[in-house]
């Protein structure tokens, strides 16, 4: 098991695009091997490679249905309408309303680097898309509707 550094916000790595995965090495399966580690440490439901400092297009998700990597993923189609609270691992202790489809189709590539079609509700569409916009440099930040909020203040 191998935990990585989980990037801040404010940091550039999590501004920049991704590029894209052209073949699997070993290198790259570690990194996956080690998105789910330091997901699962610090109890996320994704972890996107530019979140340790990696620009690749590789994302990890587990919603508690099991693991799931993304290669180069591209949301197909989307659908229906979810608003809810939204945190990441790269904005500790703040959360944020942000509205997200209910429904996402989303083309991937496999560990095997097969394509495959995987579709997502709920939890499962809002943390698709949550991963995929890191994978372009974006923070859900940018989509909270009033602002963020500090996890601790919601306990009270
Ligand atoms: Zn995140």
């Amino acid at each position: 098991m191998a935990l990585r550094k989980i990037r801040e916000i404010g940091e550039e790595v999590l501004t920049k695009r991704c590029k894209e995965v052209t073949k699997m090495n070993l290198r790259t399966k570690l990194l996956i091997n080690d998105l789910f580690d330091t997901m699962y440490e610090a109890t996320g439901v994704g972890l996107a490679a530019p979140q340790v400092g990696i620009l690749k297009r590789i994302a990890v998700v587990d919603v508690g249905d099991g693991p799931i990597v993304l290669i180069n993923p591209e949301i197909i189609e989307r659908d229906g309408e979810q608003t809810g609270e939204e945190g990441c691992l790269s904005v500790p202790g703040k959360y944020g309303i942000v509205t997200r489809p209910n429904y996402v189709k989303v083309k991937t590539l496999t560990e095997n680097m097969e394509e495959v079609v995987i579709e997502g509700e709920e939890l499962l569409a809002r943390a698709l898309c949550h991963e995929i916009e890191h994978l372009d440099g974006k923070l859900y930040v940018e989509l909270a509707e009033d602002g963020l909020h500090d996890v601790e203040d919601e306990k009270e």
